[in-house]
């Protein structure tokens, strides 16, 4: 596995084997323990994706436009989204200039064109949600839970998160919604933990949870979700395995379709197909 970790390296786990868990972070470990390690504690230099920078970038101003009351214009919302994207572009391109170092996007090289044409899907993305917010009357946010912030308690392990929005929908109740700028997820346990975590604290049951899809302009079907025992104790395990695994120093390779779009696989010997 990874020959020997720097005095540095150590004292990073040390920290990560006391912190809390996150979904991302629970997620990496699970699909490829090595990637976890050498992403999050030996550092090794990452490939970059600019879907990274657009989906924060439409994140934080879909965030602002909910807690503004929806008083952003259109136009207000899309420089505000291309002032970020380009902030945290440019960040990105200080640490990583290196074109290798940028992954493609079908048929866009990701340094330049991907980087460019993201400018502008982005933009196109926020003012979609801003129209599909002015034509969808069924759902309104519930109690101003916009990026919630939780931290969970399961049964010993702590669980922190941010919860994109928390609806009330007019005839199926509460709900949880993830605003999605890439892909629609195939699995949904993130919004299961999310009603599960407004369950137990806040106290309100949330049967359902859906998407906002920033490739369609409008919400994903709606999705039921358990938050009952066995999903809670499902949830138990999956977060106590990895938080043994991590203070363990368990970091076995799992080579698999993860590397394809694995940051680190240019620092990893273990590829799948190299
Ligand atoms: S390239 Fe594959 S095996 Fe190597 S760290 Fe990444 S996901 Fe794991």
């Amino acid at each position: 596995m990874y020959k020997s970790l720097t005095d540095e390296q150590e004292e990073r786990w040390e920290k990560y084997k006391n912190r809390a868990r996150s979904w991302s972070q629970t997620k990496q470990y699970m699909t490829c323990p090595y990637q976890f390690l050498l992403s999050r504690i030996v550092r090794a230099p990452e490939m970059r994706g600019a879907w990274l920078e657009q989906g924060v970038a439409v994140h934080a101003v879909i965030e602002e436009y909910e807690k503004s009351e929806r008083s952003l214009t259109d136009s207000q919302a899309r420089s505000m989204y291309q002032d970020r994207y380009s902030s945290m572009i440019n960040a990105s391109l200080a640490v990583t200039s290196d074109p290798d170092m940028w992954f493609s996007s079908g048929p866009y090289r990701g340094l330049p064109q991907d980087i460019e044409r993201r400018y502008r899907v982005g933009a196109d993305q926020v003012s979609a949600y801003l129209e599909w917010s002015r034509n969808s009357n069924e759902t309104k946010i519930l109690h101003n839970f916009v990026e919630l912030r939780f931290v969970l308690d399961l049964d010993g392990v702590e669980v922190l998160g941010f919860i994109d929005q928390v609806v009330n929908h007019v005839k199926k109740g509460p709900g949880v919604r993830d605003i999605k700028t890439g892909q629609k997820p195939t699995e949904h346990g993130q919004l299961e933990l999310y009603a599960l975590a407004v369950k137990e604290l806040h106290d309100v049951e949330a049967e359902w949870g859906d998407y906002w899809l920033g490739k369609t302009g409008k919400t994903s079907r709606s999705i039921p979700l358990d938050t009952g025992p066995s999903q809670r104790s499902h949830f138990v395990e999956w977060f106590a395995k990895m938080d043994a695994g991590v203070k363990a120093g368990d970091f076995l390779p799992k080579p698999g379709d993860a590397c394809e779009r694995c940051p680190v696989q240019l620092s990893c010997a273990y590829r799948a197909g190299s």
